[in-house]
């Protein structure tokens, strides 16, 4: 059973030698009287969060996700096959998606929410580590429940182009907002105009004044904030909110690697402009997941929905795929394929 080990916490920046690759043996079959299930692992997802497990633990940022355990393998959202199962709801080769090793096989042991049944198949399989996984739902939880949106809103979402960020941006179009989005380079702003349908998009690499860029963009204000990065942009997103608009903090990837956080300047403008702000956790949805299935996945099929993927090949690929979120070298939902079937 290849896997990829968590040796040590990490300070700053993680490097690929941070995480090593080992080979163990393991039983491709349950003891007599288990109720776990022992599934083998597809596609494994790379997600920002996963740099929260990888700090030195700390209360704070524990209570949002729990560390990893050294020694052991990375632990993240992977989509999986049953191999053998000591429990009623899964038999052999049912699909499953949800909390799995970073290794070929992965002996789960079920509680609620950390694993949901894939029933529908018409659709990529990839997708579950997505567009109708986690990052799916929190797109979904984020906006329609945290940002209370209404037709004809001014909407901006930071990292656009990621997992999150692309869905956002069309659920928004789809309730009829004006919708704009910042990303990191000029392939990620064409596809954000071109692909996923945004008004406007601007790469926050080349803005003289980010400031500036979104009064470019929003002369009249911005009614939601879709917060996914958090720092310079938030400063800058703050002077240019309306009076009474929202900001959902889903994320603040630009703060995930730092040693000390960078200060925010501009707070004083949540009492003047009288802004809503709210901090998020998709976990705290789930029990939404069937309505939000229900929902998108007629739009997947009528293809008014469009998702892309950054897929890379094979576990060993898994760190780099990883750490690149970091460097904003992903185009899309990044994922890696461990087994097709
Ligand atoms: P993405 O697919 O958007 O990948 C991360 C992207 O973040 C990179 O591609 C890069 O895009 C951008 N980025 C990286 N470093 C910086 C930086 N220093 N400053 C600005 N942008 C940066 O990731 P997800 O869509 O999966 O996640 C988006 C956000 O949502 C994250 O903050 C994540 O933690 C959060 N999240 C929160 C959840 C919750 O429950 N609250 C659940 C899931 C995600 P670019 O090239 O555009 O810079």
């Amino acid at each position: 059973n290849k896997q990829i080990i968590f040796p040590e916490y990490v300070s700053g920046f993680p490097k690929e030698s941070d995480l090593n690759i080992t080979t163990t043996t393991i039983d491709l079959k349950l003891p007599e009287g288990s109720t776990s299930v022992l599934v083998k692992n597809l596609y494994l997802s790379c997600d920002p969060y996963m740099r929260i497990c990888m700090g030195k633990p700390d209360p704070l940022a524990n209570s949002l996700v729990p560390p990893y355990i050294t020694g052991e393998p990375i632990v993240g959202l992977g989509v999986s096959k049953v191999i053998d199962s000591g429990h009623p709801d899964y038999k052999k080769g049912d699909l499953l998606w949800g909390l799995v090793g970073w290794e070929e096989y992965t002996v789960i042991t079920l509680t609620p929410y950390s694993h949901f049944k894939i029933n529908h198949t018409d659709v990529p399989l990839s997708y579950y580590t997505g567009l109708l996984g986690m990052p799916g739902m929190t797109a979904y939880a984020g906006f329609y429940e945290v940002c209370s949106p209404k037709k004809g809103e001014t909407v901006f979402v930071s990292a656009a182009s990621g997992a999150v960020g692309q869905l956002v941006g069309q659920f928004a179009k789809m309730m009829g907002c004006y919708v704009v989005g910042s990303a990191g380079s000029k392939e990620k702003v064409d596809l954000l105009k071109e692909k996923f349908g945004f008004d406007e998009a601007f790469n926050y690499k080349e803005e003289q004044d980010l400031s500036s860029s979104l009064k470019r963009c929003f002369p009249e204000g911005i009614d939601i904030y879709f917060e996914n990065v958090g720092g310079k942009m938030l400063d800058a997103v703050l002077v240019n909110m309306k009076s009474q608009g929202r900001i959902a903090v889903c994320g603040m990837i630009s703060q995930y690697n730092l040693v000390d956080t960078e200060g925010v300047h501009n707070l004083p403008t949540i009492l003047y402009k009288r802004i809503k702000i709210q901090g998020f956790r998709v976990f705290d949805f789930y029990d939404k997941y069937s309505k939000f299935l229900d929902f998108v996945l007629p739009h997947i099929r009528e293809g008014n929905i469009t998702y892309i993927e950054d897929i890379t090949e094979g576990l060993e690929s898994g760190p780099s795929a990883l750490l690149g979120l970091f460097h904003g070298k992903n185009v899309g939902k990044q994922l890696f394929v461990v087994a097709r079937e």
